[in-house]
Parts: C-alpha cells; sequence; structure tokens
C-alpha cells in the first residue's frame, strides 16, 4: 500500500517534507514543502527548472516535476519535524531519461523481467575535516598506520555514535564502525538491501553524515581523495542477486556451493559483464577529475592506497578491483566516494545484466598480490588514468550506452566533458613551477 504523506506528517508530527532528487553530479536537490501542501505534492510532484541543477536542459525547458516516492519517506533523526523523500523526475507527463533515479528504477525492471532481483551493500567512507575543509578535524590522529585506531575513534565517538544510533532507529541494521585506513578516515556499515533501497540509503547517509558531522563543528567528505598521500574515500559495492525483491527473496542466485568460490554460473556471467564494461564504468563509478588521484595511485603513507589499479578478480584479496570474499557475492571496490548513488547500482545492473546475456566470461582469477607483482599480470586492461579517459571508454562502449538509455548517456558525456573542459582551462601551480624557465 502506498503512504500516504499527509497521514504520515500527521501521524509523527512531521510539518516540512523535502522532496529531493539527484542531479547527474550526484548532488541532491531539494524543495522544502510544508505538510499542509504535501497532498497535491504527491500527486503532481514539486516543480523545478532543470537547468539550474547538473542536468543536461536550457533554460527554456518546461517545469521538471519531481515526484515523491513515497516508500523511500525518511524522518532526519536529527530533526525529526522534517521529512527526506526521494522524488522522480517528470516532465510533461514523462519519466525524465537522463535522471539517475529514473535510470536505475528502468534497469531495476529490466532486471526483474529476467528474473533476476539485485541485492547490494555500500561502503561509504568519509574524512572528518576543519569546517572550512582545510584540515582533519583531529590534529592527533597522525599515525603512520591509523587504521582500527582505537584511541582516534573514541576522540570522535559523539559523531560516530550518533550517526549509528539513527541507522539503528531506522532499522538499516548498521552492524559495526571503525576508523579506516587514512588519518581522519572513517566508516560505518549497514545491511546490504535491493539496489533501491541502498541507493536511497547511500543518498540519505551522505546528506546525514555531512548533517551531524556539521552539528559538531566538523566538515565530512566523501570526495574521493581529499589527502595527497593518504588512502582515499571508496565507496565498494558487494553484489548479489536473488531469486525474489524485498522480504520475498529466499535464494541467491549467486550462490552455488559446488562451484569455485561458491560463485554460481550466473553469478561468474554477471561478474565477466563487470570485468568487460569496468573501464568504461569507471566513467560513472569514478566520476570526477580527483577520482583519478585515487585508482592507479602511488602507495600512500600507510603502506597501500587499497584501491584497484587494473581489471583484475580474486577470491579474499584486497589489492583487485573484484575480490569474492565468501560464496555468494562479490565486491567491486573501484567506485569511489564522489559516485552518484543512483547510477552506481544503474551501471552495475546495466554492466551485469550484458554479462548474464551473453554469458560473458570473468577471466582468470589471479590471487597475487596486485600492488607488488601486478608487472607478472600480462593482458589486464589498466583503469582509466583522468577523467576525459573514462568519458571516452564509456563513449566508445555502444552496449554500456545502450543499456544506462541513449538519452542519458548522451547528457552525461556532454555535461561531463564540459566539465573536463572547465577543468583542463584552469590555471595551475604545477604548469608555472614546471613550464615558467622553458
Ligand atoms: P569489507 O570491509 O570486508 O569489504 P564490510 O563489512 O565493510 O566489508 O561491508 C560489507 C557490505 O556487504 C555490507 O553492506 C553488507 O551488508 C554487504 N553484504 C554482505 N553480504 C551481501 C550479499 N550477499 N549481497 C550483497 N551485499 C552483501
Ligand atoms: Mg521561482
Ligand atoms: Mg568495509
Ligand atoms: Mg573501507
Ligand atoms: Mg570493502
Amino acid at each position: 500500500m502506498t503512504t500516504d504523506l499527509a497521514a504520515y506528517a500527521a501521524e509523527r508530527g512531521v510539518k516540512y517534507f523535502m522532496i529531493s532528487f539527484t542531479d547527474l553530479f550526484g548532488g541532491q536537490r531539494a524543495k522544502l514543502v510544508p505538510a499542509q501542501a504535501i497532498a497535491d505534492m504527491q500527486a503532481d510532484g514539486a516543480g523545478f527548472a532543470g537547468f539550474a541543477t547538473w542536468l543536461d536542459m536550457t533554460p527554456a525547458h518546461p517545469d521538471m516535476l519531481a515526484v515523491p516516492d513515497p516508500d523511500s519517506v525518511t524522518q532526519l533523526p536529527w530533526n525529526p519535524e522534517v521529512a527526506w523523500v526521494a522524488a522522480n523526475p517528470v516532465m510533461e507527463g514523462e519519466d525524465v531519461a537522463q535522471a539517475p533515479r529514473n535510470v536505475l528504477r528502468r534497469l531495476i525492471e529490466e532486471a526483474a523481467s529476467e528474473g533476476l532481483h539485485v541485492k547490494t551493500g555500500v561502503e561509504a567512507e568519509y574524512f572528518l575535516l576543519t569546517p572550512d575543509g582545510n584540515a582533519l578535524s583531529d590534529p592527533y590522529d597522525t599515525a603512520e598506520k591509523p587504521c582500527y585506531d582505537q584511541q582516534a575513534v573514541m576522540r570522535r565517538y559523539d559523531v560516530v555514535r550518533e550517526i549509528c544510533d539513527y541507522m539503528l532507529d531506522l532499522g538499516w541494521g548498521p552492524y559495526q564502525n571503525d576508523h579506516e585506513d587514512a588519518n581522519g578516515q572513517f566508516e560505518m556499515n549497514w545491511e546490504f538491501d535491493d539496489v533501491l533501497v541502498t541507493a536511497d540509503r547511500h543518498s540519505f547517509f551522505k546528506f546525514m553524515t555531512k548533517s551531524i558531522a556539521e552539528k559538531h563543528g566538523f566538515r565530512a567528505t566523501f570526495m574521493p581523495k581529499p589527502i595527497e598521500g593518504l588512502t582515499g574515500n571508496g565507496a565498494h559495492l558487494h553484489i548479489s542477486v536473488w531469486d525474489a525483491p524485498g522480504a520475498e527473496s529466499k535464494v541467491n542466485v549467486f550462490a552455488d556451493d559446488n562451484m569455485e568460490l561458491g560463485l554460481s554460473e550466473k553469478g561468474r556471467n554477471f561478474l565477466g559483464g563487470i570485468m568487460k564494461h569496468a573501464t568504461a564504468m569507471a566513467a560513472i563509478t569514478n566520476p570526477t577529475v580527483n577520482s583519478y588521484k585515487r585508482i592507479n595511485a602511488p602507495r600512500t603513507s600507510s603502506g597501500a592506497t587499497w584501491a584497484p589499479n587494473t581489471v583484475t578478480w580474486t577470491s579474499n584479496n584486497r589489492t583487485h578491483m573484484v575480490r569474492v570474499p565468501g560464496p555468494g557475492r562479490f565486491e567491486l571496490r573501484l567506485p569511489d566516494g564522489a559516485a552518484n548513488p543512483y547510477l552506481l547500482q544503474a551501471v552495475t545492473l546495466a554492466a551485469g545484466l550484458d554479462g548474464v546475456r551473453t554469458k560473458a566470461d570473468p577471466g582468470k582469477r589471479h590471487e597475487i598480490d596486485m600492488y607488488a607483482e601486478g608487472h607478472k599480470v600480462r593482458g589486464a586492461p589498466q583503469l582509466p588514468l583522468n577523467m576525459l579517459d573514462a568519458i571516452r571508454a564509456y563513449d566508445r562502449n555502444k552496449v554500456l550506452k545502450a543499456a544506462m538509455g541513449e538519452e542519458f548517456s548522451q547528457a552525461f558525456i556532454k555535461m561531463k566533458t564540459k566539465e573536463w573542459n572547465s577543468f583542463v582551462s584552469h590555471f595551475s601551480r604545477w604548469e608555472k613551477e614546471n613550464t615558467l624557465d622553458i
């Protein structure tokens, strides 16, 4: 049954709804709608000028209406008179094809029509900085190997506990929190779920973490590599496919005890699709200029970047792009904190579905330490070295472009190319330092 948002507001004392949609660059855009006006907005959507956000539109385009998906409604645990609700953009009665949540919804339907119900868990790492973003929030967090640092995590207990308590209240099933591999870096894990649920939670987690950090006088960032020389912010994605969505799912279609690493034929084919399309997927999983400071990066001060350089897979070994940590699922270690929560899931579905359809083979499994012995692997494609290479790899990949939708793909390539051009037209200190005396 569809939740009636007006009744929801009355029951829970919600005064405002935050009707939120996500643009191509992953920005969350919202209107605050008083509960008195929510009934009409639930039916018709809240109006936005698409051009004013990162969508490929002009100022002449008609209004875009963001129609709330009541299944996603989430009362802000830190400000319960406001409820956030994810919305699906519509224009003149049609879904806006380039809107990330619509791209994902379409792919979920496509997968479902083939009996595939993807479930994922995401690991959204973040740093806590000073409000201006210039330094770590904790000046004492200086260890060379700060991962799991007991003392440092307790110095930020107030932030971590507050966010984890809220996830408990929201019923997300959080199960662990830690200090991660970079100074100032944290990770909080909650249970995997249907891809759309995970995408909405991933979005909300970013919003919540930034909000709670601000409340405590800090700044949370999910930027892929906020500090040179330290490990970056990943957004590893764990993937399995089930026989049915939601609570009805009983059988993990990726699990097969008789197969290598407990990964079924379907699981291997899905993985084959990811391997086949990875260099193009990077445009979406690693979507910013800064993303390419995290992958293909030199060794960090902790001893390892924990991020991949090549398109390779392995068992329980964290030096490759894909790890199979246990039977019935695999972990894609490529995505970073800048990945758009909806497009991250969508591109995984798109590549995986193509793998299943074409019975793609993931290729040879490598069990070496890729950081130390990577040079011994012949023929494994290298991940793109910068954003432009990634955009071009995506543009060359007809299958992935079609699977994500032509309208989306054109818009994405156009907007991202513009962003790249803006970056390269920026004069950097490096140029002067290295060119002045030429
Ligand atoms: P690690 O740091 O070892 O990579 P974490 O415990 O930090 O792993 O995160 C694991 C994520 O994978 C969690 O979100 C978890 O719920 C999810 N996960 C576990 N099993 C599955 C599965 N079968 N399908 C999809 N996601 C899963
Ligand atoms: Mg106006
Ligand atoms: Mg983890
Ligand atoms: Mg981690
Ligand atoms: Mg991981």
